[in-house]
């Protein structure tokens, strides 16, 4: 019964898929025009699907750009070029030097609280130095709604973080084995998912797959861009099939819950991965447990919705530390290899 249902939603969700793509389709080919994307950035993505046809390639240059030094401009980013001299840890309030702070990736020597961290000093705690190549996915910034300095606080985000959108993505190598990694950046609109973050996040499927590599993602987002309206929330069924297929193709899919994880996020991709780890004391659910305290009336079990109790739960498969992050990560692809072998 179970999987009957199961298999109804899938059903569901890849027709979903399908209206969707023909949807956008035909807004890039200029035969809908919503102003979402003009007809010289259309063919460009056109290209750039039509190319996912010629399997097998190992020149990656097609659809990621080539690797940046550390010492890159690109390399850094606001926390590193920051000169203050403490930082204030979020949950004990203790101030702690920022040169041990940085050191530690963020998390509290004092009482362990995994403090914020950007996306690019998350990429580069995480890959082997000089091997991340930022996957090729240019989304022009789009504004359905119209809604007031929308476009504009996006260029401004895009100058502040050196991000172009809520997520980064690119193939990188954890102690010499080769991965997508995606890592949400909660700098930037609180990782909110628009178009862009959806297709970014879907295109990185596809190219997983073109290239036989695993997809490991960090999720952390307020939800949905309320921004954009409807279209957000179109990007939970894309993303949604895209990591079906992906599943349906052999990929191996690792999502690594990081504080926040929740609303439409949640609700999509970041519950379908084949390994789900969670950073401790991450908050993981849809609604906040304030709301849902006020919906039901009722007050909530101690630790509700953090990693811990997700876990005990049975949504998180194991809680890793940050500090061991890296090795946990190269031990799955190592095992994953192995699985691909002995077949
Ligand atoms: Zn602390």
């Amino acid at each position: 019964m179970r999987e009957k249902k199961q298999m109804y939603i899938n059903q569901r969700l890849r027709d979903l898929y399908i209206c969707f793509s023909h949807f956008c389709q035909k807004i890039r080919s200029g035969v809908m025009t919503m102003g979402i994307f003009s007809k010289e950035e259309s063919s460009g993505r056109k290209e750039s699907r039509r190319s996912l046809q010629s399997k097998g390639s190992s020149d990656y240059s097609e659809d990621f750009e080539s690797a940046v030094s550390r010492d890159n401009k690109e390399g850094t980013d606001q926390q590193d070029t920051n000169s203050m001299e403490t930082i204030t840890c979020s949950s004990c309030k203790k101030e702690i030097a920022a040169e041990l702070m940085r050191k530690e990736l963020s998390v509290c020597p004092e009482c362990g609280a995994h403090n914020k961290i950007s996306a690019k000093r998350r990429i580069r705690s995480l890959v082997d130095p000089g091997t991340f190549r930022k996957l090729k996915c240019p989304v022009p910034v789009v504004d359905p709604l119209g809604y007031p300095d929308y476009k504009n606080k996006i260029h401004d985000l895009q100058d502040k973080t050196g991000l172009d959108e809520a997520v980064l993505i690119g193939m990188g190598e954890i102690e010499g084995r080769k991965a997508m990694i995606g890592v949400m950046g909660s700098e930037f609109l609180m990782a909110s998912m628009g178009i862009a973050v959806g297709e970014k996040i879907t295109h990185a499927f596809e190219i997983a797959d073109k290239y036989k590599l695993p997809f490991i993602i960090f999720t952390a987002s307020g939800g949905a861009r309320m921004q954009e309206g409807i279209l957000s929330l179109m990007q939970m069924a894309k993303t949604s099939a895209a990591a079906q297929r992906f599943g349906e193709h052999g990929g191996l899919y690792v999502v690594a819950l990081t504080h926040p994880t929740t609303g439409g996020v949640s609700a999509s991709f970041a519950m379908l991965g084949d390994i789900t780890l969670a950073e401790p004391g991450a908050l993981i659910g849809f609604a906040g447990p304030r709301v849902i305290e006020q919906t039901i009336g009722q007050k909530l079990p101690a630790g509700f919705q953090r990693a811990e109790f997700q876990e005990d739960h049975g949504f998180v498969d194991q809680i890793v530390p940050r500090g061991e992050m890296r090795e946990t990560l190269s031990q799955i692809l190592r095992l994953h290899e192995k699985r691909r072998w002995s077949l």
